[in-house]
């Protein structure tokens, strides 16, 4: 029995308030359950007060276990529930967004206001929201709150922040009232409430008698401390602090403080740094670079750790704030096959069904094709772009390439009718009956969530995500539908974003996994090994300020004027106690996690607490690296199928004999060969089409296996973020916006002397084509998409500058008739042409194609299935027969060369491309008829239903659909 035991066991009969500090968790649930029976066996009814319903049910679990079952109730709980104890009723508390509205409604006369500095921030109700929560949890009474913002707003120095105040006094009573109006009551207040009961004796003439302990709480808000004085004055009372004497806990001092001014006696063990035996535990130091390279390197090693026998309950990862790792750790863990109980709120916008819900909404309210588009290929969608027909999904790849086309809601409409008409009546209702508007937003949720989950396994952790988004999305609307009277002014664009804000908890996961929690909540857990994520300067430690709408000079300033302290300001040292909290949780190991670069690849500093563990004679050995450049494990350590699959390849080895260890291997091929289609159905459907575009005519000549396949079949390869196809759509984004800014601005032809001005315009139109991906694709691969179409856009631009030609961009991005172009032969072409140059009397003309990639084709265009430039040619001299089509050409932005034919003796009026071969008008005339009759070719072989491998050609690299045609064995074969 050590001096801590004696102490403790001579304080169990003590009325006044008990004080036990110094102690890691297993010691401190240890005493605290002494504590509890002891009160048992004096034939008092103990309550055990713990941060969250998680806390609760698991001391719940330990108690039943070493005492056996329980019986009348666990007598474990959290503070709220005893608030509910006391008063005798559960009160009504904000619902989702819920708290929005009442901001919304208190501050009306201050949104219309160009001079409040709240009526001009784009988003303010989240942010006010959480700010006028923070005041009540003061705890103070309303008038005394008013008061200090009055003072605050009278005596700041500083413009800004006075407005702030001002801002903020006139919203305070607007709010109170609007609470009171709606019974709406904050958890403050009737903490509050319970606190005046309990020290008037309890609630009708019940006093409370059972004794109270606190275990695992870091801070309380004043009303609770209020609270729980109160009680500490009444029946025995025991609160358990992770405060030790040394400087790493001096940010509970003045918690301890209050404590022992009210008397508490304390018990305290000094220094002990968190291990079972008193040794220190051993920490490993982890490096990465970016976020997903940092819980990948931790994933391996929890994986290695599964492996080495630990079990899953014994390893825990914690972070400054779980809620921002929470989607990635998802992810990445779920890749490597580990379990997570995941100890964090998500936003509705981080569920599967909330973002497709948000996405849908966004298109209807800002009608962003891109988003509709992002939506349909979800599982949310009721009807799919892979069920249309082969011309449909043509059209729907044209809408694809150029969402901004204005015939993209008409594409859409005639394409997804159920959908369509679905979104429509989100908006469209709202003229005549608002709450329709409401109806059909539910309707639309619970749509997607029956499209994504009928006949699925509805126990999945993504269906539970999806039904807990499903019900917070069900809550904001009914409850605005009631308020809707009260409540107008939050229209349907703010309603989508702060719909997407608001936070649901998702349940705990699987039944047994790694806990995954903020460092704030690991006081009452302790595991085998610990993790510690994100240790990087401005992280942890948190920026100061880096959370919250106020910056940290308004909050000083607010309460310095007011004389009472009305908001949180950030508590010196709380983040170093934070850290040492969770170094505390390890009995065995802890595992230092930095990350040595961004997501970018730019260099982050490491957190200085890494620096404090070094001083103190702690040695950090660095356990494992893996930058941005290790991208593979070995083999035999890989810790999924998928890097196993990507070490295998690395190595050069075919991975065989391990599918009974769930590995994916590569199945022999089975059936390769030419496509003979024989069924009169087929054969009739592709005989139908009366028109083609010239790109598929392309991609026919190219290979007709890959036309089949891709335009018949449907296969779609997945699309990686910023890859060739996306490279592409942006590339031609931003060169049409640039010339037709240069068009208006008078700087064609391009010459030299207005590079300059040019490229300026290239950074505008990057910004515009970009800002339809920010949200949906992560900082990294926007801005390597920005680099590539940059290196595309300029390097082409001081080409056409050096060239000095002579015709002007007249048409770009020029459909064809939909009825298509009769190029007679029953060849009928449709397509876009990127652009037409003309003569500056318009009689000649020039057609130009981008090509965003590095090949070349050859010169022998009818042969090598280049047909897009001479189809566009015949189409324009068939539609413009008054214009001289005299030339044409590919430019290889990737390549940084021109591919392309040009009349011989215009060259006077036209300049000519870098690149472009020179013909007389005979031998153009012999290309042109030479590349219409191969096209005629490739719309009979489109046909005839016969697809065969391309001849005496190789496969372009760009073509993913090797593994499925087969072509390699086939030609092993023959
Ligand atoms: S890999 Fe070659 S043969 Fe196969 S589909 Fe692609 S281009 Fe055609």
């Amino acid at each position: 029995m050590d001096n801590v035991d004696i102490a403790v066991e001579s304080l169990w009969e003590t009325r006044g308030p008990v004080l036990l500090t110094g102690l890691n968790a297993d010691d401190a649930r240890h005493y605290v359950l002494r504590w509890r029976r002891a009160q048992l066996a004096a034939g008092r009814d103990p309550l055990l007060l713990v941060p969250s319903r998680r806390d609760a049910a698991e001391l719940t679990l330990l108690i039943s276990q070493e005492d056996g079952v329980l019986l009348g109730g666990t007598g474990v709980g959290t503070l709220d529930e005893l608030v509910d104890a006391v008063l005798g009723e559960r009160g009504r508390l904000f619902a989702p967004l819920e708290r929005e509205f009442a901001v919304c409604q208190a501050g009306e006369r201050l949104w219309s206001e160009q001079e409040s500095i709240f009526g001009r921030l784009v988003r303010p109700l989240s942010g006010l929201a959480n700010v006028l929560e923070e005041l009540e949890e003061t705890g103070l009474a309303d008038q005394v709150i008013y008061a200090g913002l009055e003072r605050w707003s009278r005596s700041a120095h500083h413009e800004t922040s006075r407005r702030a105040a001002e801002a903020l006094r006139v919203l305070w009573p607007g709010y109170r009232r609007v609470c009171a109006e709606w019974g709406v009551e904050s958890r403050s207040r009737r903490t509050g409430r319970a606190a005046s009961i309990l020290a008037t004796g309890g609630d009708q003439g019940r006093p409370w008698t059972r004794p109270v302990a606190c275990f695992g709480f870091v801070t309380f808000t004043p009303a609770q401390r209020r609270l729980l004085s109160t009680l500490a004055s009444k029946v025995p009372f025991l609160l358990e602090l992770a405060w030790d004497g040394t400087t790493a806990s001096k940010f509970l001092n003045g918690e301890v403080t209050h404590w022992l001014r009210l008397g508490a006696a304390h018990v305290c063990r000094r220094g002990d740094t968190g291990s079972e035996d008193g040794a220190s535990v051993r920490l490993r130091l982890l490096r990465s670079s970016g976020r997903r390279g940092e819980v990948e390197i931790v994933a391996a090693e929890v994986v290695d750790l599964l492996r080495a026998g630990i079990p899953l309950g014994e390893i825990m990862v914690v972070a400054r704030r779980a809620g921002m790792w929470r989607r990635l750790v998802e992810e990445v863990f779920g890749a490597y096959g580990i379990p997570v109980q995941m100890e964090a709120p998500a936003r509705i916008a981080d569920t599967g069904l909330g973002n497709a819900f948000l996405l849908a909404l966004r298109w209807v309210r800002q009608k962003d094709t891109a988003a509709i588009l992002s939506f349909l290929t979800s599982r949310y969608a009721e009807e799919k772009p892979a069920a249309l027909s082969g011309p449909a999904q043509e059209l729907l790849r044209d809408i694809q390439m150029w969402p901004d086309s204005p015939h993209a809601s008409a594409v859409l409409e005639e394409l997804f009718p159920v959908t369509w008409s679905r979104l429509r009546c989100c908006v469209e209702e709202e003229i005549e009956q608002p709450s329709a508007e409401d109806c059909a937003l539910i309707d639309l949720a619970r749509a997607m969530f029956s499209s994504a989950w009928a006949g699925r396994d509805l126990t999945s952790a993504s269906a539970a995500e999806d039904a807990r988004a499903l019900r917070g999305i069900e809550a904001a609307l009914e409850r605005r539908a009631e308020h809707r009277s009260l409540a107008p002014a939050l229209d349907g664009a703010l309603l989508t974003d702060y719909l997407g804000d608001s936070l649901i908890w998702v349940g705990a996961g699987s039944a047994e996994g790694v806990l995954v929690t903020s460092a704030s909540r690991v006081r009452t857990r302790r595991r085998k090994v610990v993790f510690v994520l994100g240790l990087v300067e401005q992280e942890f430690p948190e920026a100061e300020g880096g959370a919250g709408l106020l910056p940290p000079q308004f909050r000083r300033d607010c309460n310095r004027y007011a004389g009472v302290d009305l908001l949180e300001e950030s508590a010196e040292g709380q983040d170093m106690f934070l850290f040492r909290l969770a170094l505390s949780a390890a009995n065995d190991t802890v595992y230092l996690s930095q990350r040595l670069a961004d997501d970018d690849g730019g260099p982050l500093v490491e957190s200085p607490f890494l620096e404090t563990l070094r001083r103190e004679g702690h040695s950090l050995p660095v356990w494992r690296t893996r930058t941005l450049a290790d991208v593979t494990h070995e083999a035999t350590r890989a810790p999924s199928p998928r890097e196993f699959l990507r070490s295998c390849a690395a190595q050069g080895w075919v991975p065989e004999g391990v599918p009974e260890d769930g590995w994916i291997s590569l199945q022999s091929v089975t059936r390769a060969g030419p496509v003979r289609l024989r069924d009169s159905v087929c054969l009739a459907r592709l005989g139908e089409a009366g028109s083609w575009t010239v790109g598929e005519i392309e991609a026919y000549a190219r290979c007709p296996i890959a036309w089949f396949l891709e335009r018949v079949v449907g296969i779609d390869t997945p699309q990686e973020e910023g890859d060739l196809r996306e490279l592409g759509t942006v590339t031609h984004q931003v060169l049409a916006i640039v010339y037709r800014s240069m068009m208006r601005r008078g700087l064609l032809p391009l010459e030299m002397a207005m590079l300059g001005e040019v490229l300026v315009l290239v950074e505008d139109a990057l910004n515009t084509s970009l800002s339809r991906l920010r949200g949906r694709r992560s900082p990294a691969v926007l801005s390597l998409l920005a680099a590539e179409v940059r290196y595309r856009v300029k390097g082409y631009l001081r080409r056409e500058a050096e060239q000095e030609r002579r015709l002007f961009p007249t048409k770009l991005e020029y459909s064809l008739p939909a009825a298509g172009v009769d190029l007679e032969d029953d060849l009928i072409v449709r397509g876009r042409i990127d652009r037409v140059d003309e003569s500056d009397d318009g009689t000649l003309c020039t057609v130009v194609d981008y090509k965003t990639g590095f090949h070349r084709p050859s010169r022998d265009w009818s042969a090598s299935g280049a047909l897009q430039v001479p189809l566009y040619m015949l189409a324009l001299a068939h539609l413009y027969p008054e214009k001289r089509v005299v030339g044409g050409g590919y430019e290889i932005l990737g390549a940084e060369v021109g591919e392309g034919i040009l009349e011989h003796g215009v060259c006077d009026t036209t300049g000519y491309g870098d690149g472009w071969q020179l013909v007389p008008r005979s031998g153009l005339d012999t290309v042109l008829e030479q590349c219409r009759k191969a096209a005629i070719e490739v719309v009979r072989g489109m046909r005839s239903g016969y697809f065969d491998y391309p001849t005496d050609k190789k496969c372009p690299n760009f073509c993913r659909l090797t593994a499925i045609c087969h072509r390699p064995a086939f030609e092993a074969d023959r």
